[in-house]
């Protein structure tokens, strides 16, 4: 791993403690029950703002993090069921992929939750996925991060992002993290890496009954874990993998994850068909193309499948990666004849259509499939950058409009949309959508910059100019609101 890796906890470190102000200690007095303890530490606003800086940091320093809209929306739709079952799940919350074929999920101050491609690979149903997610998810529910943290007698908040720092750097370097810990917290009592004992049981207890109530089979959780606990055995090098490490699996673990599920009714869970097709892309991307194409030219042939769809979907992908534009063209048209219905066939299709030239074709196809799919993200991205490279920004700014009428929290759809001006020339509203970017993304000092530089533009007239202005104001109303909330 290269070393801004390797240095991320301490940057983190600082960069948390830039966030909060200096640390502080809370009179022992003043805590209040268990239950309200985490308000006490850090408010929910502070610690989105902590989970915000960290997913930022891996964003743009982790080579692992998986900019792949479409593995994204898949996990946001599966995680969109599991915390709509989670009555205690109040917040917004974020999933999104890391390339490491480490079995492991973390989830971090704030709603977000980070899903190793390891961990998508070794679920061989979807309740599985679900069951370690569900169980991230009641984590967060649960406020175990600031309750783990009002246990020690002095809470200093920055201490929590170099730890969740801690966390992310140990699904590569268990050593280093341990290391960056102790860093961290020196001076301090016992603070773990991972959730005490009784926090796990609660994950697990509210995991499963979260995932009963979405409607995933809950036998899958102990699958899982037996799973999980025989990936453990035959690990060559003696080291405990990902969320074991975290996670130890116990006999007793299993054993009341099997019990608690025996006492729910038996449910059949139907897989989607985008987790087959999901797990395809990651297997059609992985290695080398040549073999990729083999791999599933032979799963298609023998009939070794879950998922036709979703084995010819790989053929198809793995063949045009490996530059064979027609024999993907045709394995489209196999594909096609099956009628299955996924916003990710659709996008694969327009790949396989502008790799052969035919882009008014791939243009018309990703416009129509937009409108058919407008939960999907990943459509509406490429819908969008086909229309700038094509020149028709005007196109392009009015499926950006609706873009943002459907998902008004997407930092991505206002970066695009600061590009299309930037293209078109038009200064003050580039940097106003940037500056949106910036603030969805929790940064507003960045978000701050790009209005004054909006401002500055000279190409706006008085209405733009007041809107700027007012939009500032309240930016900067907010940053100072969380400077003072931090020092206080
Ligand atoms: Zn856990």
């Amino acid at each position: 791993m290269p070393l801004a890796v390797r240095r991320r906890p301490l940057a983190l470190f600082f960069l948390a403690a830039l966030l909060l102000g200096a640390p502080r200690a809370f009179p022992q007095s003043s805590l209040p029950d268990l239950g309200s303890v985490g308000d006490i530490v850090l408010s929910a606003q502070a610690e989105r703002r902590i989970g915000e800086s960290v997913v930022r940091d891996i964003r743009f320093r982790d080579p692992a993090y998986m900019d792949d809209p479409e593995v994204a929306d898949y996990l946001n739709k599966l995680g969109g069921q599991l915390v709509r079952a989670n009555p205690a799940a109040r917040q917004d919350f974020q999933f999104f992929a890391m390339h490491d074929p480490v079995v492991n999920a973390f989830a971090l101050p704030g709603g977000f939750v980070g899903v190793n491609t390891g961990l998508i690979n070794l679920a061989d149903t979807e309740s599985e996925l679900a069951s370690v997610l569900a169980h991230e998810i009641a984590h967060v529910s649960q406020r175990h991060i600031a309750r783990g943290f009002a246990q020690e007698q002095q809470m200093q908040l920055p201490m929590l992002a170099a730890i969740a720092a801690a966390v992310l750097l140990g699904r590569a370097h268990p050593d280093l993290a341990s290391g960056a810990l102790v860093a961290a917290q020196a001076g301090s009592a016992q603070v773990s890496l991972a959730y005490s004992r009784d926090f796990e049981r609660e994950a697990d207890r509210i995991g499963l009954q979260t995932l009963e109530t979405a409607g995933f089979d809950p036998r899958a959780m102990a699958v899982f874990f037996e799973k999980l606990q025989r990936s453990m055995r035959v690990s060559d090098d003696g080291s405990v993998p990902g969320w074991l490490r975290t996670h130890p699996m116990t006999v007793e673990r299993i054993a009341d994850a099997q019990n608690k599920a025996a006492a729910m009714p038996y449910r059949q869970h139907v897989d989607s068909l985008d987790f087959f097709l999901v797990r395809a892309k990651l297997r059609a991307e992985s290695g080398e193309a040549a073999r990729a194409v083999r791999h599933f030219q032979a799963a298609v042939k023998d009939q070794r499948y879950e998922s036709e769809v979703a084995a010819r979907y790989g053929l198809a992908f793995a063949l045009l990666r490996a530059g064979k534009t027609k024999d993907a063209a045709a394995e489209m048209a196999q594909l096609r004849g099956l009628g299955a219905s996924s916003a990710m066939i659709e996008l694969l299709d327009a790949r396989v259509k502008l790799a052969a030239g035919e882009r008014s074709a791939a243009l018309a196809l990703l416009e129509k499939a937009s409108d058919r799919f407008p939960e999907s993200h990943a459509l509406a991205y490429a819908h969008v950058s086909e229309l700038q490279a094509e020149g028709r920004n005007d196109e392009a700014l009015a499926a950006l409009r609706e873009a943002q009428r459907l998902h008004p929290r997407d930092a991505h759809i206002y970066a695009l949309q600061a590009q299309t001006y930037a293209a078109l020339g038009k200064r003050l509203l580039q940097h106003q959508a940037q500056g949106e970017a910036y603030a969805l993304q929790g940064n507003l000092p960045g978000a701050i910059d790009q209005l004054q530089i909006a401002r500055a533009a000279g190409d706006g007239d008085f209405y733009q100019l007041s809107m700027v202005d007012a939009r500032l104001k309240e930016l900067r109303a907010q940053h100072a609101e969380e400077v003072r909330d931090a020092k206080r």
